[in-house]
């Protein structure tokens, strides 16, 4: 059965019954890759979820243990060049106040992180080429290594950037790489984005990353409109084709001031559907893929207040709490209901530790959590 993401919280199961989908559990669970794209459709449908979410933490745990791992997130600057049809900080829209951190306040940062004890950061922002830009960014990076050597993971998530340009961040230290693929269905694509905006060129940049030698991470929305359960897995096959060492998914969140909040269908599925999906999601990319980085990310806790601790009850071993200085983080405006906007950062790191605590899970204090999938791959 082909069809639109479905509205109700129990979608019918297109092909195969409750003890299909618990054959399928248990050969996923077995070795990774064991499951053809059908078979991954079969468990996003799954009538009741709990089956699955409950294979794929415990798959998690004993494939890269218990606990989880930390990543301070630095929204360094909402400027963008580019124009994404679903993004709040997209080149024209013009209600956000554009900023972008100056050196002392990334580094500062970075510093906090460190001394939470969060063991590693994420570096991200809009879009920006030139080298003015890359120089600067490459210039930041030397300083944190410089103060933090091995013992903080850099993260960077900056957009599509040249051959020479990721190799220069690279050698100035940072070591992973976030860039979303959005959607492998290259048409569904294709409507989300302008047409100077490439698919191809992303999965290059992708593939440039990876054969640089960065710990490489893509991921895609869900809940788009127009997306069908055969496009979210074939997106989980897409993971497994190019050979991700970490996956940072989310449901798309319509923002009013962006062209595809006017689009049919693109508020139709509920916010209870669409943390739904995303669950669904990192439960069956786990069982497809065993041993990568999955992050809980921020859009799930924009749906529910517990959407993190959700998403690790599902498979994800990764949560980015927000560590961008409080004046700015209101401007980063990605999506309606972005979390955490008045909080300093030290009360959202007494909060989601009590946050774990309450479902059983401990965090991995002071270490950088490099994914198991790149030091076994490589
Ligand atoms: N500019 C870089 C890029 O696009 O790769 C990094 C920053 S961008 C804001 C990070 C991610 O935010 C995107 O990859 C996209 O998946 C997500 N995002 C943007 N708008 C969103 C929305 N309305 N709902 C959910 N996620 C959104
Ligand atoms: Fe820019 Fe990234 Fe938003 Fe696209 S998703 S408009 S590239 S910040």
């Amino acid at each position: 059965m082909r069809g639109m993401l479905e509205k109700d919280a129990n979608p019918p199961l297109g092909d195969g019954g409750d003890a299909t989908a618990r054959e399928l559990l248990a050969k996923a669970m077995e070795r990774p890759r064991a499951l053809s794209t059908r078979e991954l459709a079969t468990l996003l449908r799954m009538p009741d979820p709990k089956p699955l979410f409950e294979a794929a933490r415990s798959l998690r745990r004993s494939v890269v243990g218990g606990g989880v791992a930390l990543r301070g997130l630095v929204e360094i600057s909402n400027i963008c060049e580019k124009n994404c049809y679903y993004c709040g900080i997209r080149r024209d829209n013009r209600n956000p106040k554009r900023y972008s951190m100056d050196a002392g306040e990334i580094l500062a940062a970075a510093g906090w992180a460190h001394e939470a004890g969060y063991g590693s950061i994420v570096i991200q922002g809009g879009e920006r080429r030139g080298e003015a830009w890359t120089g600067f960014i490459e210039g930041i990076l030397r300083e944190i290594h410089t103060a933090f050597g091995d013992k903080l993971g850099v993260t960077i998530s900056l957009g599509e950037q040249t051959e020479e340009t990721y190799a220069r961040w690279l050698e100035a230290g940072a070591h992973r790489y976030l860039l979303r693929i959005e959607t492998s269905n290259q048409s569904l694509y294709a409507k989300l984005h302008p047409g100077d905006h490439s698919w191809e060129k992303r999965l290059n940049c992708l593939r440039t990353l990876k054969r640089l030698g960065y710990q490489t991470g893509s991921g895609v929305m869900c809940a788009l409109p127009g997306q069908t359960i055969e496009d979210l897995a074939e997106d989980i096959a897409f993971f497994a084709a190019e050979d991700l060492d970490m996956i940072g998914m989310g449901p798309y969140i319509p923002h009013a001031e962006t062209p595809m909040a006017g689009w049919s269908g693109a508020g139709e599925l509920g916010a209870a559907r669409r943390l739904d999906l995303g669950l669904r999601m990192i439960a069956a990319t786990r069982l497809h893929l065993h041993d990568v980085n999955i992050a809980a990310a921020t859009a799930l806790q924009a749906l529910a207040p517990d959407g993190r601790e959700r998403g690790v009850l599902a498979g994800a071993n990764v949560i980015m709490p927000n560590v961008t200085p409080r004046r700015y983080r209101a401007e980063y405006d990605l999506y309606e209901g972005k979390p955490c906007l008045g909080e300093e950062a030290a009360q959202c790191r007494g909060c989601l530790e009590r946050r774990l605590a309450g479902i059983g899970e401990k965090i991995l204090w002071n270490r950088r959590n490099d994914p198991l999938h790149a030091r076994c791959s490589r």
